[in-house]
């Protein structure tokens, strides 16, 4: 039997390890893994019209606006293969997002099936930032010592948005556009909580185990 496409959108603070669970999930799952951070990040080191636009936002730590990320989004999903579903990494940001998604996957006959929250503390998060470094090659976010990653060897770099004020400042706008994503879909009944303080390898399996729960 073929799987129907599977379309998860992994929700959480800054800090909460959605990307590294993202790949992970999509890669278990065969899923597209769309990142708007990555996109826009990329954008931004190409100097593209876009990300220039996107620039000012981000590195203030404030969303970058609805209609521009909607436009990146629609032409990436359009651009590659995203017919077996997605894991949506760090969008929906805001209940108009969440509005567009709906609409955008409705076109291609399919809807979000399940929104995974992965629940981290304030403090954690804060601690968690603190010193955060990510490959400049792959992307991969790293917490270990040395200067290079431990996946591909690339060098480590300190995201520009990683700063305190600027984390405070994501955090406040997380919890005043975000979060009430929470609500909105728990109320549609797709809202599964994973706890997401521990290994990441046993995040890794609470998250499996509640995308599992969904594709049946
Ligand atoms: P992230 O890597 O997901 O933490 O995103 C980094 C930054 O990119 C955010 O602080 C925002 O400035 C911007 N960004 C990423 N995704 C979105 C989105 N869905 N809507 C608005 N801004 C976004």
């Amino acid at each position: 039997m073929v799987n129907r496409a599977l379309d998860v959108v992994l929700l959480g603070p800054p800090g909460a390890g959605k990307g590294t669970q993202a790949k992970r999930l999509a890669s278990a799952f065969e899923l597209l893994h769309i990142s708007t951070g990555d996109l826009l990040r990329d954008e931004v080191a190409r100097g593209s019209a876009l990300g220039e636009e996107a620039k000012a936002f981000m590195n203030r730590g404030e969303l970058v606006p609805d209609e521009v990320v909607g436009r990146m989004l629609y032409a990436h999903l359009h651009s590659q293969s995203a017919a077996g579903g997605c894991v949506f990494d760090g969008y929906p940001r805001t209940t108009e997002q969440a509005a567009l998604l709906d609409g955008l996957l409705a076109e291609l006959g399919r809807r979000v099936d399940a929104a995974l929250y992965l629940d981290v503390a304030d403090d954690e998060v804060l601690r968690r930032l603190a010193g955060r470094r990510s490959c400049a090659t792959c992307g991969a976010v790293d917490q270990t010592d040395g200067d290079r990653c431990s996946s591909c060897g690339g060098e480590l770099v300190e995201r520009e948005d990683d700063a305190p004020d600027v984390v405070r400042e994501r955090l406040a706008v997380y919890r005043r556009k975000t979060e009430p994503l929470l609500s909105l879909f728990r109320d549609r009944g797709l809202l599964r909580d994973v706890n997401g303080v521990g290994s990441r390898d046993d995040v890794f399996a609470s998250l499996r185990e509640a995308a599992r729960s969904v594709r049946r």
